[in-house]
Order: C-alpha cells, then structure tokens, then sequence
C-alpha cells in the first residue's frame, strides 16, 4: 500500500462576495481534488492547537503526524535541520534574519530578499567578528542561524511582525537578552560597511546591515517517521520549515528542479518526483506554496490560478499514475486557511478528503470548506489524521 498526502498550503478561504458567496476552492475548477472527495470519506481537521498560533511550521507537524505541542520547539531547529546543523543537547538554535535598519527603524524583515550568495558572505564576516562563544550559519536569502548555549528564555520579536518599529523598541527583552541585544548591536558597523552593502546601496536596493535572532529552541525529540508508522517516506517542499521537520521525522528530503515556493512553481515536476520516490519508499508528502503566497497578497486571481495549477498538475498528475503502484492512499488538505480577505494565516480547522482504492466512499460529493463537515470523520485533531490513514 502506497500512502500520498498532498498539501495545498493556505488554499482554505472563506466565502468571497465577487465570488457570488463561494470560496476559492468552491469557485474553482477543481475536478481531481472533487474527485478523491466523491470518491472518499471527507472530514475536517484541526491543524492548528489552541495555544499555537498558526504558522506553516506547526499546521505541518500536525499533517505529519506530529502533535505541535509535544514537538515544536520553534523556527530556529527547524532552521537547523533545513540546512543542515547538527544540534547538541544544551544547544539554543536562533532563526536569525538579516534585516535592513533605516534612520532606527525596522525598515524590512528581509533586507529586500537579498541573494543567498550575498548573505553567505555577511554571515561568514559577522560569524569571523562576532564567533566567539556563538556560531552563525548561513541559511537561504535572509533566512540563517545562530546557534548558542545561552538565552533559551529571551522574548525576541519575529521581524516580520515589526515592520516600521522602531529598533529600540523591539529589542530582545527579559533573561541573558543583553547577549543578544550587544550582538545584534556589534552586526551593525560590520555589516554596514561590507562590500556587499556598498553595492547594495548603489543599486538602490535594501541594504542588510543588521541581524536579527528570534524563535530560539533546542532540537525537537521527535521520533522519526518509520518509528511512528512503520514505513519510509520522504518530502517534497521548497520552503526550508518543512525541510527541517522532515529532517527531524527522518524523511527523505527531496529537491525538485524549479521548486520556487512562489506562483512560478514547478507542479508538474513536484508529482514526477514523488511518483519516482513511491517506487522506493511507502509514504510521500508534496507540499505546494503557491495558494498561500496568492493568499498573503490578496490576490483572489492568482489564488484561483494556484488552486487549479496544485488540482491539475500536482492532484491529477498524481492521480493519473498512482494506479500502476497497486493499492493506495491519498490524502489532500491544505494546511490552514490563508484568507484573501485577511491576508494571513487563521486557525479555523481545515477540510481534508482521504480515497482509498480499497475503502468505500462517504457521501460528499466535491471538496471545499463547507461540503467537508458533511464527512464521516467530522471534526479530526491533525495530527491524528496519518494515523488514521495508515492504520
Ligand atoms: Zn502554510
């Protein structure tokens, strides 16, 4: 038996008046993802826990079959795991951004998504200046690590939520912070007048004169997938969160040539990829960042687009071919609600639909937001959904 779970993250909406009332699923041409719901027994699932607030990292851990609030100990590890570092045991890992300060202001969480090959340069300087009793790794555009032994209980801001602040005012607070706050202080005069920024600064683009450590933790101690469900699998995502949980699960961490994480995505090749990789291992997930990306921009054009490009190319791609691999499962859900309205994550749960070739099917006949509570799962915890697919 196969097992397939394909994640359209952020596609869940709620009705939109230029819609007519409907949804974005509901309002788009969806037949594969209407198809594994006629055809299958349709739920809803609580991806996000109360006390979390609903970031990708943690609605993944919940569909991976990972409880968040056992397991997630914050970006940074996930970080760590993504590219590549190894934690010790009384290691803190930082999710540490490089971000552009103006006149004392946080001006942008990503200092104008700056190149990796720029940033790798400035985060081996400030990792020469500043290395001493820390280590800073450089990561993917603006996203890097910093990994220490202190300030496991500093209250950091994530950048992206300060925009516009000022610096002063969002510092690190509470136990060992002035750790952090003199390293994020010492960045400045090395970063600033790095090459890489007088460059920067000459093409009239956001310079990268500041880091920036949030979402610190230690390694999650996480038993890896086969432990849990007695198979292999692996995962395909282009967004390094989800690179990093996988790496923690022990999955096999496939990298898909044109994997953009972006509207631009290459969906046809994620589902060659994955079908090449049931050949070997039991169990694939293909997570898919475009509707959530429409979403943050509110773009309902785009969100649309991004849904049938996942049903067509991704669902259908899949579906088209699963068959010569015997029996299987098939799960699709998207990882939470990502609002046009809104424009951000929300917690409501989200509707999934599970075909098995070998089960009988439920009485929803298409998959969206509403037709789902008519399930005959009703309403599910996430991270039980796997278990209940496996079994
Ligand atoms: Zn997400």
């Amino acid at each position: 038996m196969k097992f397939i779970v394909l994640v359209g993250d952020g596609m869940a909406d709620y009705p939109i008046q230029e819609l007519g009332g409907l949804t974005p699923l509901q309002a788009a041409d969806t037949p594969n993802m209407d198809f594994i719901a006629k055809h299958g027994r349709n739920g809803v699932a609580r991806t996000v826990p109360d006390s979390m607030a609903p970031g990708s990292d943690v609605a993944n851990l919940s569909i991976m079959g990972y409880d968040p609030v056992k397991y997630y100990s914050g970006r940074g590890p996930l970080e760590a795991g993504s590219i590549g570092v190894t934690l010790e045991k009384d290691d803190i890992a930082f999710r540490c951004n490089l971000i552009t300060e103006k006149d004392g202001i946080l001006a942008d969480y990503s200092a104008g998504h700056i190149s990796s090959d720029e940033a790798r340069i400035l985060i081996e300087t400030v990792d020469r200046e500043l290395g001493t009793s820390c280590k800073f790794h450089a990561g993917v555009s603006y996203r890097h690590l910093l990994v220490m032994k202190e300030c496991e209980k500093s209250v950091c801001t994530p950048p992206h939520d300060v925009v516009g602040q000022s610096i002063e005012d969002v510092l690190p607070r509470g136990e060992n912070s002035k750790i952090l706050i003199d390293l994020i202080r010492a960045s400045k005069p090395i970063l600033e007048n790095n090459e890489i920024n007088r460059k920067r600064r000459k093409n009239g683009k956001n310079v990268a004169n500041l880091i920036w450590p949030w979402g610190q933790g230690r390694a999650p101690n996480m038993p890896v997938f086969r432990e849990m469900f007695g198979i292999s699998g692996s995962i395909i995502s282009a967004v390094d969160l989800l690179k990093g949980i996988g790496k923690y699960a022990g999955l096999n961490i496939i990298n898909v040539p044109g994997a953009t994480g972006y509207l631009d995505t290459n969906f046809s090749g994620k589902a060659d990829y994955a079908l090449r990789s049931l050949e070997e291992r039991d169990f694939i997930l293909v997570h898919v960042e475009a509707p959530d990306e429409a979403g943050h921009m509110g773009n309902l054009e785009a969100k649309m687009k991004a849904i049938e490009d996942f049903d067509k190319k991704v669902v259908g791609g899949m579906l088209n071919e699963l068959g010569g691999f015997g029996d299987y499962r098939i799960l699709i859900l998207p990882d939470h609600p990502t609002p046009i309205s809104v424009r951000t994550h929300t917690r409501e749960p989200v509707p999934f639909a599970i075909y098995s070739s070998t089960e009988s099917a439920d009485y929803v006949e298409r998959f969206d937001e509403s037709a789902a509570k008519e399930g005959v799962f009703g309403l599910v915890e996430g991270h039980c959904l796997l278990r209940m697919m496996i079994k």
